[in-house]
């Protein structure tokens, strides 16, 4: 599985950077955005580094299915049943900061601090 020494999501999949972890399985991990926008925010991670949405190949098509489907059942988990917001930032255009592969799923009452 590519790795990528200096990411910050990387060590964070590897345990060498802390994370409030909610979910994971042999491909994704879950857990709390650092600087939550909403009450509850978080970040679904593919194990794998790709950097951008741009990477991704035909090969990680199911996961990224398993990415989306995913998103309803860990809201309702955490006590988000009103509805929440999916969200992929891809490259300088895109205001993406962290260079490996992620969706933000937030929700909770507003009002949000972004978005
Ligand atoms: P993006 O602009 O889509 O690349 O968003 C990156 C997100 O990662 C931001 O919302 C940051 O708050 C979040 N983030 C950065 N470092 C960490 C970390 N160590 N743990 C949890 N979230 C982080
Ligand atoms: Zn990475």
């Amino acid at each position: 599985m590519s790795h990528d020494p200096n990411c910050i999501f990387c060590k964070i999949v590897a345990g060498q950077v802390p994370s409030k972890k909610v979910y994971e399985d042999p491909e994704l991990l879950v857990f709390h955005d650092i600087h939550p926008w909403a009450p509850v925010h978080v970040l679904v991670v593919p194990k794998q580094h790709l950097a951008t949405h741009y990477d991704v190949q035909p090969e990680h098509e199911a996961m990224l299915g398993r990415m989306l489907a995913l998103a309803p059942r860990l809201m309702k988990e955490l006590g988000v049943v009103n509805g929440f917001r999916t969200l992929i930032n891809t490259g300088p255009d895109g205001r993406q900061e962290v260079p490996h592969l992620h969706m933000h799923v937030m929700g909770g009452p507003r009002p949000w601090s972004k978005g």
